[in-house]
């Protein structure tokens, strides 16, 4: 997945989650952060050396239990000072950009790790990085996203939307 398809991911989940406009920034972090991997380890390792969660791009940067551990310290905090929620909104939105990151990378062949190494791998196999699939889905994102934010800015209409659903049901 490239860098643009994991920013408006990160926006669209950030909407879908409800993170507050002050924290949006850190989900666009979030959903960039795990490709750091990408300037300390092997795009892909010279031959002999074994892959390792640690030397590859998309190893431990890119593990689930990152995302699990960052939501429950976000857990914690919110439990243990609610009064700092507003700080906690950062995490929250890093969490989210992160969580977004992995899905999106979790739809190409070369998915994520799930285990203690490299392998194994979990992968929707749907699409590879950079190709027509990884477009489509981009465009894809890019529709949902103005959709949602045209949703939230009018819930006037989502309101009206409804009552008239409501009263076709009435009238038939
Ligand atoms: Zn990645």
């Amino acid at each position: 997945m490239k860098g643009h398809t994991h920013i408006a991911g990160g926006l669209l989940f950030a909407f879908l989650f409800n993170v507050p406009g002050y924290a949006i920034p850190m989900a666009v972090i979030g959903s960039t952060f795990p490709d750091i991997d990408l300037s300390f380890t092997y795009y892909i390792p010279p031959k002999g050396v074994k892959t390792t969660l640690f030397n590859t791009h998309r190893g431990i940067t890119h593990h689930p239990a990152i995302v699990v551990f960052l939501f429950l310290l976000w857990v914690f905090l919110m439990n243990k000072y609610p009064q700092y929620k507003f700080y906690w909104d950062f995490l929250y939105g890093f969490w989210v950009g992160y969580l977004s990151h992995l899905v999106l990378d979790a739809m190409t062949k070369k998915g994520i790790p799930v285990g203690l190494g490299y392998y194994p791998r979990f992968s929707f196999k749907l699409m590879k990085t950079g190709g027509t699939g990884e477009k489509f889905v981009f465009g894809l994102i890019v529709v949902l996203l103005i959709g949602v934010i045209f949703l939230k800015a009018n819930p006037q209409l989502v309101e009206n939307v409804f009552s008239s659903f409501k009263g076709l049901i009435k009238v038939s």
